[in-house]
């Protein structure tokens, strides 16, 4: 009875523990197959997620692409007045509220998304007009990069939105000197002024014959380097250089600094020559083999010619400051057979002495380079884009169009700022 019972207990017991083993099998199996419809069912959710999330953020770019679009027309449409710099006279800045301009026929208006400080605009602060350029109360300003807000019937090759480099002036394309491939000398040169705003119009001439696209990858305010530029690669060109030859560059002021750095980029043994302290790194940067500081002509000779074969003398001085000494200094610099460039322009009515017998008899040639022609202002952009030219180096500050009075009362305290980006 007994043994009966315990084969009966270990029957059931087994058929218990098959049963138990079969159950968790089963359960195992459920549980598993649970597991993979959740996950595939978590996935599947991810996936839907995740498109929803992508087309939903599409979406909403694309409403505040166009929002901001809209709200960027109505600023310009419906705003009538704009924040910008107008001269009134000697040292007398004001930021005052005038009107947006209007892109008439081939004319653009622009955002200004960069004004920089120059040389230029420092000399029309102080006299308080420039004969040529700017006659008070005007608006203020020549070099600038922006984005175009509106474009006039007629003018091609531009849309809103477009990134662009306007310049400061354009040539006639008519007349005897403009026949002549001396388009800077142009009788009807217009210039433009007004890059100290919110919003500049450029008139139809600079658009269709100086106004560059921006590559995307160029900053606004590099861009904005290209009037200078310009100017400095004219005056480099015009001085019949060669790689490898000695180069003295008078002056460490912006232009002096941009003609140093692209003799240097071209393979000349640059020596510059400066008078103050922050000017000395920035020549060195730049590409300066050499540098004279010095505000002694005389020692500015010496130092110079020392730095030659057997006292010779450079092959190229080029003088960037603007002064008649320094004129006469550049003569004194160059070897036999050298050239000078008169690149600085001085106060209407300067005279200067030279020796006739030295320009004679050593066989020296002298240039005197003014401003640029639409060729080389590409050639200028070109160089900005291509990376090798350090643009940034040539933006030493930024400042709020409100604090441009400020700006310019440091400049004339001969700071060592080189050139200051306005923002508006
Ligand atoms: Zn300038
Ligand atoms: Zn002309």
């Amino acid at each position: 009875m007994a043994g009966t019972v315990k084969a009966a207990i270990l029957r059931g017991r087994k058929t218990v523990e098959t049963v138990v083993e079969e159950g968790r099998k089963k359960a195992e199996k459920v549980v598993e197959g649970g597991l993979n419809t959740v996950d595939t069912v978590v996935e599947v959710s991810f996936n839907t997620v995740e498109t929803v999330m992508v087309e939903g953020r599409k979406k909403v770019e694309s409403a505040v692409s166009l929002g901001r679009k809209t709200v960027e027309h109505a600023l310009l449409h419906d705003r009538s007045t704009m924040q910008a710099a107008v001269l009134h006279g000697r040292e007398d800045i004001r930021i005052e509220s005038v009107p947006v301009p209007e892109a008439g026929p081939g004319e653009l208006v622009l955002s200004v998304g960069a004004a920089l400080t120059c040389g230029t605009d420092l000399k029309v602060y102080r006299r308080g007009y420039h004969a040529r350029m700017i006659v008070p109360p005007a608006l203020f300003g020549h070099e600038l990069a922006g984005t175009v807000v509106e474009v006039g019937e007629g003018a091609v090759g531009f849309a809103p939105g477009d990134r662009v480099v306007a310049l400061n002036s354009a040539p006639c394309g008519q007349c005897y000197f403009c026949a002549h491939g001396q388009e800077n000398l142009c009788d009807d040169l217009l210039f433009n002024n007004g890059a100290y705003a919110e919003f500049i119009r450029i008139p139809a001439r600079i658009v269709a014959t100086n106004t560059l696209h921006v590559p995307e990858h160029v900053p606004l305010e590099h861009a904005a380097l290209t009037e200078p530029l310009a100017c400095a690669v004219h005056g480099f060109e015009d001085s019949n250089p060669h790689p490898g030859d000695t180069v003295a560059v008078i002056g460490g002021g912006p232009l002096g600094l941009m003609i140093l750095h692209v003799a240097a980029l071209y393979g000349c043994e640059v020596i510059a020559i400066v008078k103050h302290d922050g000017q000395v790194e920035a020549a060195r940067q730049l590409g300066a083999a050499h540098v004279v500081q010095t505000s002694s002509i005389r020692k500015a000779i010496r130092d110079t010619r020392a730095l030659t074969e057997k006292n010779r003398g450079v092959d190229i001085a080029i003088e960037a400051v603007g002064a008649p000494e320094a004129w006469q200094e550049a003569v004194e610099l160059v070897r036999k057979g050298g050239t000078v460039n008169f690149f600085g322009g001085c106060a209407l009515g300067t005279h200067v002495t030279l020796d006739t017998n030295r320009i004679h008899y050593s066989d020296i040639t002298l240039r005197a380079t003014f401003h640029h022609t639409p060729a080389i202002c590409r050639t200028a952009l070109d160089l900005i884009t291509g990376g090798r030219f350090q643009a940034g180096a040539f933006i030493t500050g930024h400042a709020h169009l409100y604090e441009l009075n400020r700006v310019f009362e440091k400049l004339m305290n001969r700071s060592s700022e080189i050139k200051t980006a306005i923002v508006p």
